[in-house]
């Protein structure tokens, strides 16, 4: 079996598990989700929804998270992980985007890295959740599970997205990514299966007998 054979029964046991998905960060506008994605790196999805509810309400535009200033924005994300680090960033792309961009988002890749605290992986998602742009964010689920249903030799990432890319249709870019983190999430987990249990490495690896190795990010 090759890498298209498999690529087409992951999507069809994916399709059948996960008919319907949620994007799991809730948001209320294109610039909170951005903030959002921003605030998820090295940390739970669930996290960082319990810390925004209680933000975005009041602050859901840049040009509140300027008023705010640093101090008051590390207050308020002190739960998250490197806030610190998260709140300067938060901060000076607030800035950027009243100052640059009218206080809106951005819609291109280019512009969207350029910001502060924002590398492809955050851009990619923005600009699929966001704007409904074909583009197929890896994290280090994709990264694992795309591994060890034999779809890339797991280099990097950016060679991950790169396979992903070229053996997914355009069209399901945007829901594949999400149904290959929850299936990551609910089955495949980093420390549980090496390739042995379930549908897809079963049908795709019939012969299969030993875990198999898992290249980091
Ligand atoms: S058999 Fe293991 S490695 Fe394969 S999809 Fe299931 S949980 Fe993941």
């Amino acid at each position: 079996m090759n890498e298209a054979q498999r690529a087409k029964i992951v999507l069809k046991i994916l399709n059948k598990i996960y008919p319907k998905i949620k994007v799991p960060l809730k948001s209320r506008n294109v610039f909170t989700l951005l903030i959002s994605v921003l605030l998820s790196a090295q940390c739970t999805d669930v996290t960082v929804n319990n810390v925004t509810k209680n933000i975005y309400p009041k602050y859901h535009k840049p040009k509140h998270f300027i008023k705010l200033g640093r101090r008051k924005i590390e207050k308020l994300i002190k739960k998250i992980g490197i806030f610190r680090v998260k709140a300067k960033s938060i901060y000076n792309l607030s800035k950027i985007l009243v100052n640059k961009h009218g206080g809106k988002v951005p819609k291109t890749f280019d512009e969207l890295e350029k910001l502060p605290g924002v590398g492809h992986k955050t851009a990619s998602v923005v600009m699929s959740q966001g704007f409904g742009y074909p583009a197929f964010a890896i994290d280090t689920h994709i990264h694992r599970l795309a591994q060890r249903w034999g779809l890339t030799n797991g280099k990097n990432v950016t060679q991950t997205e790169k396979d992903l890319k070229k053996l997914f249709p355009k069209k399901n870019w945007n829901k594949l990514h999400l149904q290959i983190i929850y299936y990551g999430r609910e089955f495949c987990k980093a420390r549980d299966c090496y390739g042995l249990t379930c549908k897809i490495c079963t049908t795709c690896y019939p012969k299969r007998k030993k875990p198999i190795k898992t290249i980091k990010t």
